[in-house]
């Protein structure tokens, strides 16, 4: 399974559906199918348990007389589904909820059968009432995860003839009542995986959409949006774990030039190269994002403002020394040079520091680099030391 839930080339069949099974049972997508689901299953237990209550009239049109024996069964009935719902309120994957799912089917199933035993033909005319479960299950458990939904299916289903050795049984013929449960198994859980499978289609194009959005179509790098959004929270950690942080700002030098002379086609080749040259250095916990046209950020966490010079340094020297073949007819490669601001800064209690007021300093010092006669590095004084300008 690729990365975005595509299943890779060649593994159709078995090996398709086993690489399926498994990625529908990973953490991240369990954790969000959990999420997505959590009104639809409140809603779903709340119906149920309504319903629960009302089968009152079921018994009452069965056996009149003894239908009122049954009412404290049929509120249990009810009430089991109101205690899963509960457990289930804000996660319906908590180890409770998960007790819950598993537990309260068992109470309905048992107060089901004792409710049988208490009218006249009940066992007759209550075979029809498993099938009920299996006409709610579905809803209560497609948002848990496929392989606990049908273990569950499956253990309602054997229960009732489980606890009839025990003396928990209302006379149920376990010829007809396995004809019918099990003939309603097989479909209720196809349409189960169906669920899923919807489920997984519409995620798979979410995150699709989603990737989309925040990465830059040229480049493949994050782009703005997704540079705001994954800065604030790299800030917010770096307040906390009171650790220095820097920004560089690339700029390219005279792109206009590669534009005006070879192409946009070549313009676009060459932002590419650049990127590349630039996340050859970075490290797994740097940010970095196409800013604008031919300009990147990399923000650079856990990084002081000698650290960050050095780094910026070595990107300077690797885009220079990276040599671009622009497929020019003369076989010609042409050098492509950038010009780096770094900005830094020492967090302060209580205080997070803003990205705009680093990327306005670190700008600057690009601009800096700039009138120095390109292909340089100049960094900002220090956003947290006003009086230590470490400009180079
Ligand atoms: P300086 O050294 O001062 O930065 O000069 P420059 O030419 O690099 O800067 P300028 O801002 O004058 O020009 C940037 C150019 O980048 C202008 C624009 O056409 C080009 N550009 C912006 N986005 C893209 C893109 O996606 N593809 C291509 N090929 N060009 C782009
Ligand atoms: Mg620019
Ligand atoms: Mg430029």
């Amino acid at each position: 399974m690729g990365q975005d839930g595509r299943i890779e080339q060649g593994a159709a069949g078995w090996r398709g559906l086993v690489q399926w099974l498994r990625h529908v049972h990973r953490a991240d997508y369990l954790v969000a199918k959990a999420n997505d689901f959590r009104l639809f299953t409140r809603v779903s237990l709340l119906i149920t348990g309504v319903f629960l209550c009302t089968t009152v009239i079921w018994d009452h049109a069965i056996d009149p007389v003894n239908a009122r024996h049954a009412i404290g069964l049929r509120l249990i009935e009810s009430l089991a589904l109101f205690v899963w719902l509960a457990a289930s309120w804000n996660d319906i994957r908590a180890p409770l909820a998960r007790i819950a799912a598993v537990c309260m089917p068992l109470v309905v199933s048992l107060t089901f059968i004792l409710v049988l035993s208490r009218l006249e033909h009940g066992a007759e005319y209550g075979i029809g009432g498993f099938l009920y479960f299996f006409i709610f299950m579905p809803f209560l458990l497609v948002g848990q995860s496929i392989r606990f939904a049908v273990s569950i299916l499956g253990l309602i289903s054997v229960f009732p003839m489980v606890v009839a050795p025990l003396g928990v049984s209302a006379g149920l013929d376990w010829g007809i009542y396995n004809a019918y449960v099990w003939m309603c198994f097989v479909p209720v859980v196809g349409i189960q995986l169906l669920c899923e499978y919807l489920y997984w289609r519409v995620s798979v194009y979410r995150g699709y959409v989603e990737r989309l959005v925040v990465t830059d179509e040229l480049t493949g790098l994050a782009n703005r949006r997704r540079f705001f959004i994954e800065s604030e929270r790299i800030l917010e950690t770096h307040r906390r774990s009171q650790r220095r942080l820097s920004l560089l700002f690339i700029d390219i030098d005279h792109f206009k030039r590669i534009n005006d002379t070879y192409g946009h086609v070549v313009g676009d080749a060459a932002l590419c190269h650049v990127a590349e040259a630039i996340a050859q250095d970075m490290r797994g916990i740097d940010l970095m994002a196409r800013y604008g046209g031919e300009e990147f950020l990399v923000l650079m966490p856990e990084t002081s403002h000698r650290a960050a010079l050095i780094a910026a340094e070595r990107i300077r020297c690797a885009v220079r020394d990276k040599s671009f073949d622009a497929g020019l007819e003369d076989g010609r490669a042409l050098q492509i040079t950038v010009s780096i601001g770094v900005a830094s800064d020492r967090p302060v209690a209580d205080q997070t520091p803003q990205i705009d007021t680093l990327i306005q300093n670190a700008d600057a010092a690009m601009y800096r680099a700039k009138q120095a006669g390109r292909d340089a590095v100049r960094g900002a004084a220090d956003l947290s030391e006003p009086g230590a300008a470490k400009t180079r």
